[in-house]
C-alpha cells in the first residue's frame, strides 16, 4: 500500500500500528520520529521500525503517509510540520481521542489530511506495551470533513479495516459527545475516585489500598492511565465533558437522594436498567471474553 510510512510518536498506539503495517505487508519501510531518542532505540530494538529519525521533517520528506500518534496536544502542530515537506499525493493521518480541535487542520495543496481515531487501548504507554491485535473487533471513527480528499480517506480506512477493526465515519463534533460520555468521562470518575482514596485519612485509605479488590481496583486500572494523553484529551474536548459531567452531577443526584431515603425499589430499578445495557454491550461485542483475552495477552 505504501512504500514509506512515517510514525510519529511510536508510543503504545504508533507501535501497534506499526505492527499492523508490519504483519499485513503494508508498507515497505516502517520509520519512526518522536520525542525522545530512548523511545525510537527501543523502538528499533523491538523491530517495530526500521528507522529513526530525529526530526519529523526528515522522516516525513519522502514518505507516502504519515501517522501522527503523538498526545492530542502535539497532533496540530505535528500534522502540520510534516504536511509542510511531504511530496504531492502523499497523505497524513492521526490517532488522537478528540477529533474537533484537530479535524480543520490545512494542509498544503496536494497534501491530504484524514483524521481518524482507532477507539482501542489499554492504559499502558511506550512501543514495549504495543500489540498489532489490539485494534481486532474494535471501532475506528473517521471524521473527514468537506475538504478531506475522499480517496486518501478510502486508503486510510483500509489500514483500519487491514488492523481488524469496523470503520465509520461521523462528524468531529458528534464523534466528541459519543467519547465524552463513553471514555472521557468515566476517565474523570476513576481518576476522581481514586483521587479521594489517596485523601481519607491514613488508617482508612491504608485499608482501602491494602483491601483493593472490585470495583476500586478496577478504577484504579482506569486512573493509571497516561497523564499527558488525558490532560490533553480533557483540555481539547472541554464542552462535550462539561456537558456530560452536568448530566452526570444530576443523576448521581437522584441516587443520593434515594439511598437517603432508603428508596430500595428506585435504587434496584436503575441498576436492573444498567444491567441491562451491560447486556447489549456484550451483545454487541465491545466486551467479549475474546477481546479481554486479547488485551491480557498484550499486557503480558
Ligand atoms: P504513548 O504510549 O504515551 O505514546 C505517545 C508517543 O508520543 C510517544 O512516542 C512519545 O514519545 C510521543 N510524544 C509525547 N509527547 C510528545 C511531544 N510533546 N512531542 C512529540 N512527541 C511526543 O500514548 P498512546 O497511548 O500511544 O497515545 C497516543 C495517541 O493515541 C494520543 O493522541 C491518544 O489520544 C490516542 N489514543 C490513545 C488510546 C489509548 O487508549 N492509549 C486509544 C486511542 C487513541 P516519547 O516516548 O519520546 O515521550
Amino acid at each position: 500500500m505504501f512504500k514509506t510510512v512515517l510514525i510519529a510518536g511510536v508510543g503504545l498506539i504508533g507501535s501497534s500500528l506499526a505492527r499492523v503495517l508490519r504483519r499485513e505487508g503494508l508498507a515497505g519501510e516502517i520509520r519512526g520520529a518522536g520525542r525522545s531518542a530512548d523511545t525510537l532505540r527501543k523502538a528499533k530494538e523491538l523491530g517495530v521500525i526500521d528507522a529513526a529519525f530525529d526530526s519529523v521533517e526528515a522522516g516525513a520528506k519522502d514518505a507516502d503517509a504519515v501517522f501522527v500518534c503523538t498526545p492530542v496536544g502535539r497532533i496540530v502542530e505535528t500534522v502540520g510540520r510534516a504536511a509542510s515537506v511531504m511530496k504531492k499525493g502523499a497523505i497524513v493521518s492521526d490517532v488522537g481521542s478528540v477529533k474537533s480541535t484537530i479535524a480543520s487542520v490545512e494542509t498544503p495543496d496536494g497534501v491530504f489530511f484524514v483524521p481518524a481515531h482507532p477507539v482501542a487501548g489499554t492504559e499502558k504507554s511506550g512501543p514495549e506495551n504495543g500489540f498489532a491485535e489490539l485494534f481486532e473487533g474494535r471501532w475506528c471513527i473517521l471524521t473527514p470533513t468537506e475538504k478531506t480528499d475522499k480517496g486518501a480517506t478510502a486508503v486510510i480506512r483500509r489500514v483500519w479495516e487491514k488492523a481488524g477493526m469496523r470503520v465509520e465515519e461521523m462528524s468531529p463534533e458528534r464523534h466528541d459527545r459519543v467519547m465524552a460520555l463513553m471514555s472521557h468521562l468515566p476517565h474523570l470518575i476513576a481518576y476522581t475516585i481514586v483521587g479521594t482514596a489517596a485523601d481519607l485519612e491514613e488508617q482508612t485509605r491504608n485499608d482501602v489500598l491494602k483491601y483493593a479488590a472490585g470495583g476500586f481496583r478496577d478504577f484504579t486500572r482506569i486512573a493509571g492511565s497516561d497523564p499527558v494523553m488525558w490532560r490533553d484529551i480533557f483540555l481539547n474536548n472541554t464542552d462535550a465533558v462539561l456537558d456530560g459531567l452536568q448530566r452526570f452531577t444530576e443523576d448521581l443526584t437522584v441516587l443520593q437522594r434515594a439511598i437517603r431515603r432508603k428508596d430500595g425499589a428506585a435504587l434496584q430499578e436503575w441498576f436492573t436498567r444498567t444491567r441491562d445495557i451491560r447486556r447489549r454491550i456484550v451483545e454487541v461485542r465491545q466486551d467479549t471474553p475474546e477481546s479481554e483475552k486479547l488485551l491480557l495477552k498484550g499486557k503480558k
